[in-house]
């Protein structure tokens, strides 16, 4: 549509085109074109257009003031999306920098992205200069101040020519550096606000003003580049809120956090270790650990047996051509741990990356026929990746661990199906340990470039359909991402909050077009044609290692009853009834409850704190009364004195309620 618009004291006409922007509810409004996100959230509401913080458009995030020219789909993000973070800390980073630049003369600025948590900024300070956590007042006050003037950010084009000439002025070699090396011309953009201007792609806030509350929090060391034999910068992390009580509850949650840390906890509880000397990365479950992980792979293969699931054992090492086949090597070879040569025959292997290639070989094993299908194959299999050390994290970032996987070689037209069961499996694990809020994002194509995709677009598209399908089915709610697919086909991720608020990414379905075919894996059709399957990979856990940690954090170490590796201390109040509270254990022992007998010669309070300090969910203490009757006094954790009972009765009552507990693992297909 053409509206014809005369100009002012000219004989021409001038025509402004209308533009349609559709909104993600699907409703299409027009607009002039050139209007940018802003306006548009001007004409929805003045509250909308307060709280904005980027768009985007056609699925890049971009600045609200950036002209529209062209049809388009948008998104208005706030605060409270995640690209609308993304976006507001990454402007924070360079009002950080800002600060830094008027603190410190002369100070020499790397990279400075936005990160889960906030943001960061590499420098290296000037000669002389160290930087450390008394400063941070100083830099956040000056943050505050910049921030108070709410100076625009200004978006530039320039060439690569002007752009180094401009850095070099300015004495930045890390930005020359990375300029020349990493960028093309044509494609560099710079950023000014104030006094200062950052070699950057955006997106930004429009101005600095509506940075309320600024927190400096920890200091740091890294390698530019990320690369060791490079100079060592100075990292300094942030984060910032549109409102100071943000960031009060924000502090309070980080409190909090901290206290249930699962590298101090796991030690605590003597869960896990690490040792050098058997190497960096490398969890060591012990005894404790060991038992509770158990559970959670015998609680996922009780449900899995139910679904169908065969569970089979793979080797711990590969062939390389295994992962020159599936393609890993050529994806991972060179970051990762190096082949192993055989000292005789000059063979090569690797450590297993992934195990989908194994499984790959157990399909091809012998013939397979539509009847056949779906064949599901789980394995508890550890795998081992190459992690930098410094980016190693506890439980979380590891070289090795163990992922609860397993791979369905299943008919297209079993998809929805398969997404149904998995989403059973996963729905069960998630409600047994009270994850609420789950989430779920169903990665697609994208809808412009169907080019990069390995699979017909036909198989895509039912691949594609049958994933929304079964999560409609399920009453999941899901956000449909595009172009978030990876190139072997879509996925479905979960994210459950934990209780103290923070997400996690836990569970992933996986379709995949790819592996079949370069294994050349197939089956006899109805009509004895050879096709090839799909395969889908799944992990409800993850790893038992991330979702051990993630648990930790979740429970504060106060893991569910059914699952805790002690749930009874017995605490004789003297060494006369030690007797007594072992014959209680060994009755214990014969139901299947777990507990111990605390002999120490201590007296029974500090059993009791000691105990307490331990989280384990009962305590029973044992006297003169107790050891005459067969009773015992039941204190729970966190509930205090619970009375006298038969200790047969304690246990019936505690076995009952494990099987409460699990009940919602007690599914099986419809
Ligand atoms: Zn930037
Ligand atoms: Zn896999």
């Amino acid at each position: 549509m053409h509206l014809l618009v005369p100009l002012h004291n000219q004989f021409k006409t001038y025509i402004v085109n209308m533009i349609k922007i559709t909104f993600p509810d699907g409703s299409v409004r027009e607009y002039e074109q050139g209007v940018t996100g802003y306006q548009i959230a001007e004409s929805i509401s003045p509250a909308l257009a307060r709280n904005v913080v980027s768009c985007g458009v056609n699925g890049e995030t971009v600045e609200l003031n950036r002209p529209i020219m062209e049809d388009s789909t948008i998104a208005l993000y706030k605060f409270e999306d995640e690209e609308g973070k993304h976006t507001f800390w990454h402007t924070s980073a360079h009002l950080l920098a800002e600060a830094l630049q008027e603190l410190y003369p002369g100070i020499q600025f790397g990279f400075g992205p936005a990160v889960e948590n906030g943001f960061y900024y590499d420098v290296m300070p000037p000669e002389g200069v160290a930087i450390s956590e008394n400063d941070f007042p100083k830099i956040e006050a000056k943050m505050k101040e910049l921030a108070k003037k709410n100076e625009a950010v200004v978006r530039k084009d320039i060439s690569k020519a002007d752009a180094l000439k401009e850095f070099k002025a300015d004495g930045q070699e890390y930005k020359c550096e990375h300029i020349d090396q990493d960028l093309e011309d044509g494609t560099i953009t710079t950023y000014t606000q104030g006094a200062f201007t950052d070699l950057c792609r955006g997106p930004h806030l429009v101005s600095t003003g509506l940075i309320k509350a600024i927190k400096i929090t920890s200091v740091a060391g890294a390698f530019w580049r990320g690369d060791a034999k490079r100079e060592q910068l100075t990292r300094i992390y942030g984060i910032t809120f549109p409102k100071q009580k943000m960031l009060d509850e924000y502090l309070v949650m980080l409190e909090e956090a901290k206290k249930r840390d699962h590298r101090k906890i796991g030690k605590e509880m003597e869960l896990f270790m690490f040792s050098d000397r058997v190497g960096k990365g490398l969890p060591i479950w012990l005894p404790k650990g060991t038992d509770l992980r158990l559970r959670l792979q015998e609680m996922l293969r009780k449900i899995q047996k139910n679904y169908g699931y065969q569970e089979v054992i793979t080797p711990h090492i590969g062939s390389k051509n295994l992962y020159v086949t599936s393609g890993h090597y050529a994806h991972y070879g060179k970051d990762s741990f190096q082949p192993i040569h055989t000292p005789e025959e000059d063979e090569e292997y690797m450590l297993k990356p992934m195990n989908c290639p194994h499984h790959c070989e157990i399909f091809a094993n012998k013939p397979r026929s539509y009847k056949d299908l779906p064949l599901r194959i789980a394995e508890f299999g550890t795998v081992y990746r190459y992690e930098k050390s410094g980016e190693l994290h506890g439980l979380t970032r590891v070289r090795s661990f163990t992922q609860d996987d397993a791979h369905i070689f299943c008919r297209p037209d079993q998809i929805k199906q398969e997404f149904e069961r998995v989403m059973d499996i996963i729905h069960s694990v998630f409600s047994t340990f009270n994850f609420e809020n789950v989430e779920a994002q169903i990665s697609l194509r994208d809808p412009n470039d169907h080019e990069k995709y390995i699979g017909s677009d036909e198989v895509w598209a039912e691949a594609e359909q049958a994933i929304i399908d079964a999560c409609k089915e399920k009453g999941l709610n899901a956000k449909v991402e595009y172009g978030e697919a990876a190139f072997y086909g879509p996925k479905l991720d979960f994210m459950v909050k934990d209780a103290i608020g923070r997400r996690w990414q836990l569970g992933t379905i996986q379709v995949d077009y790819n592996l079949p075919e370069r294994f050349k894996l197939e089956y006899t059709a109805e009509d004895n044609t050879k096709k090839t399957p799909v395969m889908v990979h799944r992990a409800p856990f993850g790893s038992m290692e991330r979702f051990t940690a993630v648990l930790i954090e979740h429970t504060a170490g106060k893991f569910p009853l059914w699952l805790t590796p002690e749930q009874v201390a017995i605490l004789p109040i003297s060494e006369k009834f030690v007797d007594y509270a072992n014959k209680v254990k060994r009755y214990f022992d014969t139901v299947g409850v777990r507990a111990s007998v605390d002999e120490r010669n201590e007296k029974i309070g500090r059993k009791i704190r000691d105990n307490e300090l331990k989280r384990i969910p009962y305590m029973l203490i044992v006297g003169e009364k107790e050891a005459d009757e067969g009773l015992v006094s039941v204190r729970r954790q966190g509930a205090g004195d619970q009375g006298q009972m038969k200790m047969e009765e304690f246990a019936k009552q505690l076995l009952d309620e494990v099987a409460t507990m699990l009940k919602a693992t007690d599914i099986r297909p419809e």
